[in-house]
């Protein structure tokens, strides 16, 4: 996610802040009416059609992968529309620093509706203490909304609660991911019988919403689904990969 150095436009904020149309769009800046317009969003990277149902990650048939097979993430289905890629891992940071507040209505817009929304309750991932402070923005409780607006689903900001301090995950690496945030979470209540969904911006390894996951099951959920933006390709190399199973486990 790093530095906010990309080409992406300072006028496409006029979207957002200046009430006069014609907006633009956040990518390419031309005249539009959506936050990004047509042909930019046709050329964001997309999770591929034939992809595993838990991970998003390409298998054949759309079958569940061998990855999520050995190591099964606590979460029965991901939803999530695009890879993290360029540009839209620029339009994600700048989102986070509360620039394009619109993306989070765009994103839940074209979410696709892998399993009920409507029945399930809405929880956002935690932001750590320090990255609210640096940033003032909760990109997964905005995105969470969005999503509740358009399913119309019950949204519960305080349902799971971060019990331990963990610093930042961004300078970890794979393994340390999730042995930094190992039962960092709790629920503040009883989920008993509740399909839940955990909504967090982006997917990188996968540590902490699997953690998330963990504290919703233990808190008696009946089923744990999980949503993003987008998902983080993950390292290429086998040695990589297998410590990237690894950490989602
Ligand atoms: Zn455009
Ligand atoms: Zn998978």
């Amino acid at each position: 996610m790093g530095a906010d150095a990309s080409p992406l436009p300072e006028r496409a904020g006029d979207h957002w802040t200046n009430q006069w149309l014609p907006a633009r769009c956040a990518l390419c800046t031309d005249p539009c009416m959506r936050v990004v317009c047509a042909p930019c969003e046709g050329a964001l990277v997309r999770v591929p059609e034939e992809s595993c149902p838990r991970c998003k990650l390409p298998s054949s048939n759309a079958e569940v992968c061998g990855r999520c097979l050995r190591y099964p993430p606590r979460w029965d289905r991901l939803a999530t529309t695009f890879m993290y890629e360029f540009p839209l891992d620029r339009l994600v940071v700048r989102a986070k620093h509360g620039r394009y507040w619109g993306v989070f209505e765009w994103a839940a817009a074209i979410t696709h509706e892998d399993f009920s929304f409507a029945s399930s309750t809405l929880i956002p991932v935690p932001p750590s203490p320090e990255r609210l402070l640096e940033r003032g923005y909760d990109q997964a409780a905005l995105f969470s909304k969005a999503l509740g607006r358009r399913f119309s689903s019950r949204v519960d900001e305080s349902a799971i609660i971060r019990i331990r301090e963990t610093g930042t995950q961004a300078t970890r690496n794979w393994v340390d991911r999730r042995k930094n945030v190992k039962h960092a979470f709790a629920a503040t209540r009883s989920l008993a019988g509740e399909a839940v969904v955990l909504v967090d911006d982006v997917l990188t390894t996968g540590a902490t919403l699997n953690e998330c996951a963990r504290a919703a099951i233990d808190a008696g959920a009946s089923s744990v689904n999980a949503c993003v933006i987008a998902r983080v390709n993950p390292p290429r190399a086998r040695s990589r990969i297998q410590k990237f199973n690894r950490a989602v486990a």
